[in-house]
């Protein structure tokens, strides 16, 4: 049964306050003296202060709490290209998940070109204002150039989240797969199903983890991408094998990971009879996956499955990401998100799985137990316990890896995040 009608979906973003968030001050405006320091005369000690020494903005303004969740609405959701205003509810949506799962203060923004030069422009433009950039919902292949673009500009984090949040929430709950059928994550033969903004940025970072760029088959909607072919985008480029695979069926004989970032129903059975033991699904595309699990399972009973969806064990959802990821970042002052970042997201995920779930969790998903295994790979998204688990391993890796511009202790830290 659908938890809410078309009606309700409305009336909670149009009843009260149009929209789903506002500004808040946070210090008192009650006298003239208050007045004074907050606007003119006393806010030109800060100016001056920050024109002498721009870190100080970290400690004298907003910004080191502030994440522009920046957009042009090419790529919304699985709705395609709406236009930057149809975007606005997604973004301010993902305004409220910042503020919510990890108490970061975010502004969506809105751009209305399409042209790749004249984002980045934008972005950097306005970066000043911003601890980092959160891009969102800009179609591949475009996504890929404007975000590499920006970080190599910017000394804040520019993250694409419909790239990278995948990414991370998927390898944890593979390298745990891994752990229960005895896999080496280096040996694995994995299929990727789709070549666009997901699946591309998922496996740079199974490679950058260790899987090998030749055990991996990509597809995009033409088939395997394989060397010589035509019609592929640079980044296509960069996973075409030598191989004889042509079609899905081919690809997936013996594999031990499907990756589906693509559409619905394109597995069936008999392709998931013919991966190997133990095999892994991580049927992602939403709101219907590349195959059900009921459909999966009916295949064989040996399989070990993911969806995007929370009607099914192990959710793939990007929030247990992105908020902690931020939250990491912005309190090392960090310049960038990178690689060692990403990974310790990873680690952090896959190892909270392993922890006893307490028992507001299990109240909030109305279950009796829920242990590490094959139907827990990965942690719940309401789980409070992820930003103190999530945050300061990023905040760690942001220092050990020479990207944050301000010093912290971890375990003070950690006590700070749960008071
Ligand atoms: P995208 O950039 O538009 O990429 C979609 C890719 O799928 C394209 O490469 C496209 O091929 C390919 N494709 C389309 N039909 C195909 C088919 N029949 N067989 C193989 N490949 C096919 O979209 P995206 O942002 O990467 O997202 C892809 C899917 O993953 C969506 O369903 C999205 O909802 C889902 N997703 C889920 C999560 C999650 O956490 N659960 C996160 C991100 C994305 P061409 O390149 O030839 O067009
Ligand atoms: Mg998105």
């Amino acid at each position: 049964m659908a938890l809410f009608t078309k009606e309700d979906a409305l009336d909670y973003h149009r009843l009260g306050r149009p929209g789903k968030l506002e500004v808040v001050p946070t210090k008192a405006m009650d006298t003239q003296r208050d007045l004074s320091m907050a606007y003119s005369p006393g806010v030109a000690e800060a100016v001056l202060e920050v024109a002498d020494d721009a870190l100080q903005a970290f400690e004298l303004t907003a910004k080191s709490n502030l994440v522009a969740v920046l957009t042009n609405g090419t790529a919304i959701l699985g709705l395609g290209n709406r236009g930057p205003l149809a975007a606005k509810p997604v973004m301010e949506g993902k305004a409220v998940l910042f503020k919510k799962f990890a108490d970061i203060d975010a502004f969506d923004i809105e751009v209305n070109c399409t042209d790749p030069e004249k984002i980045i422009e934008v972005a950097a433009a306005i970066s000043p204002t911003f601890g980092a950039i959160n891009l969102e919902d800009i179609k591949a292949p475009e996504c890929f150039v404007i975000e590499e673009r920006l970080k190599a500009m910017l000394d804040i984090p520019v993250f694409h989240d419909d790239q990278h949040g995948t990414a991370i929430i998927s390898a944890a709950a593979l390298l745990n797969a891994c752990e229960l059928t005895n896999r080496d994550f280096a040996n694995l033969r994995v299929v990727v199903n789709g070549a666009g903004a997901a699946a591309v940025a998922t496996a740079n970072l199974y490679i950058n983890m260790g899987i090998q760029r030749e055990n991996i088959l990509m597809l995009d909607s033409r088939g395997v991408l394989y060397k010589g072919r035509s019609g592929m985008n640079e980044y296509k480029e960069q996973f075409a094998v030598d191989t004889d695979a042509r079609t899905l069926e081919d690809a997936m004989v013996g594999a031990d990971l499907f990756l589906g970032v693509s559409v619905a129903d394109v597995l069936t059975q008999d392709m998931v009879k013919s991966m190997a033991d133990n095999p892994i699904i991580f049927a992602l595309a939403n709101p219907d996956p590349e195959i059900t699990p009921a459909a999966a399972f009916a295949a064989r009973d040996d399989v070990i499955m993911a969806t995007g969806r929370s009607d099914y064990p192990n959710q793939v959802n990007n929030v247990l990401g992105f908020p902690f990821l931020f939250r990491g970042a912005l309190d090392t002052y960090a310049t960038g998100i990178n690689e060692e970042m990403k990974i310790a997201a990873v680690k952090a995920l896959a190892s909270l799985a392993h922890e006893p779930v307490p028992d507001d969790m299990l109240d909030a998903y109305n279950l009796d137990s829920l242990e590490f295994s094959r139907e827990y790979l990965i942690p719940k998204p309401l789980d409070a316990r992820v930003l103190l688990h999530v945050a300061p391993a990023v905040a760690q890796a942001a220092m050990d890896s020479g990207v944050a511009r301000r010093t912290i202790d971890i375990d003070e830290y950690r006590e700070e995040l749960e008071g």
